[in-house]
């Protein structure tokens, strides 16, 4: 089971324009773990919660048309933490990038999220040597690049360089680029599997405590919607940038990475939508 999380930049809030009740999670900073952390302030049609025994958070509802609280601004909020606080929130191999220098604070912690382990290491373009010599256990460096290399990622990468390609062609600026393929359309959407994992941890399985999710039925689910018609895809208007096919399934024993497939879509989508706003703004221009 995999459930879709809406994030934000801090301090923007969310408002529910659709017809359907979804559900913000609330988190105590103090005493969470990264588990639930990460979540803080996200929106989702619902969580699973508990996320795992002892787990303190809450969800509320987002009514259609109601707005929800601002997304937090991760940065602020983990400053204040602890230190074990703080590296269980980022997770135990992110924070040995950090402590041996391999990154930056900034680089895994942004003030709309925290990225996770793979996802660092992809954008900082890491080695398995870089992760040894940081003292990452050989299998989570081994699981990781296995996961970066699974067909589904090589998609995404295609993608990501032919809508890199458009943009250029576009006049945008490599740096802008960067920026909106890396940052800001991670941010936006955050694809994450939980619940009937495979059994191989996730990407830092070093990390303190993080009691499994147990399969048990969740208590605090929210009463069942009435049934509804699919969300219908936005029509991705810009021929540059179309949808892979379908990936295969990953291997049985690779846990799903972001981005995955819906993930691609929405990031082609709000990628279209950012494209579209660059013409807008060209075509004013050329107006005034
Ligand atoms: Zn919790």
């Amino acid at each position: 089971m995999a459930f879709r999380t809406i994030t934000g930049e801090a301090g923007q809030a969310w408002t529910n324009d659709t017809s359907r009740v979804y559900w913000q999670l609330h988190v105590q900073f103090k005493n969470s773990c990264g588990l639930c952390i990460q979540y803080a302030n996200a929106i989702a049609p619902y969580f699973p919660l508990p996320f795992h025994p002892g787990c303190n958070c809450t969800q509320t509802p987002v009514r259609p048309g109601q707005t929800a609280k601002p997304f937090v601004d991760f940065q602020a909020e983990l400053a204040q933490l602890p230190h074990s606080q703080q590296v269980a929130a980022v997770g135990a191999s992110n924070w040995r990038l950090i402590e041996a220098g391999k990154v930056e604070w900034k680089d895994v912690v942004t003030p709309g999220r925290i990225r996770t382990f793979r996802e660092v290491v992809r954008r900082n373009d890491l080695t398995a040597d870089d992760l040894k010599r940081a003292g990452i256990r050989k299998d989570v460096v081994d699981r990781a690049f296995a996961a970066l290399n699974s067909p589904e990622n090589e998609a995404a990468k295609a993608q990501q360089k032919t809508i890199a390609a458009a943009l250029k062609g576009l006049g945008v600026s490599d740096d802008r680029i960067k920026r909106e393929l890396t940052g800001n359309l991670a941010g936006r959407v955050l694809v994450t599997p939980i619940g009937n994992r495979p059994p191989s941890p996730p990407a830092a399985p070093a990390a303190p405590p993080v009691p499994p999710v147990a399969p048990q039925p969740a208590p605090v689910r929210p009463k069942p919607l009435a049934p509804q018609a699919k969300p219908q895809p936005v029509p991705v208007r810009l021929p540059v940038a179309t949808l892979p096919e379908k990936p295969k399934p990953p291997a049985p024993n690779i846990a799903p990475v972001v981005p995955s497939a819906s993930w691609i879509k929405r990031a082609v989508e709000s990628f279209n939508r950012f494209v579209e706003a660059i013409r807008a703004k060209a075509k004013r221009k050329t107006r005034s």
